[in-house]
């Protein structure tokens, strides 16, 4: 499952936080998911709970946001948001296209004790 290993790379991250600044509970974890990752968010939590058992994260609340994506248009020669990778620019309606984010995963605030 595609999103248990985001799940698992999410934990690295809190994890190295863990040890670099001394903290042993995590109350809550925001996540930004780009809303072209194919990732569902009932299946990330899900799997955050999962791979969480019995680590600092055990019980703590996952929030995410689904930004939207940002694409670079050749014929507007500007940046425009992109909700998925089949429409074309919302200005112009031209497919000159160049991805710069929508599909990233990372997380973006840890409350921690
Ligand atoms: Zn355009």
């Amino acid at each position: 499952m595609h999103e248990l290993s985001l799940c698992e790379s999410i934990l690295d991250i809190i994890e190295e936080h863990a040890r670099t600044h001394g903290f042993h509970t995590v109350r809550s974890v925001r996540i930004e998911v780009g809303m072209l990752s194919c990732a569902e968010p009932e299946a990330l939590r899900f799997g955050f709970e999962v791979v969480t058992r019995g680590t600092v994260a055990e019980g703590a609340v996952l929030e995410i946001d689904r930004p939207p994506g940002e694409a670079w248009c050749w014929d507007c020669e500007t940046l425009v948001p992109v909700a998925d990778r089949v429409s074309g620019c919302p200005a112009c309606g031209g497919f000159r296209l160049e991805l710069h984010a929508g599909d990233q995963m990372r997380v973006t605030e840890l409350d921690v004790d």
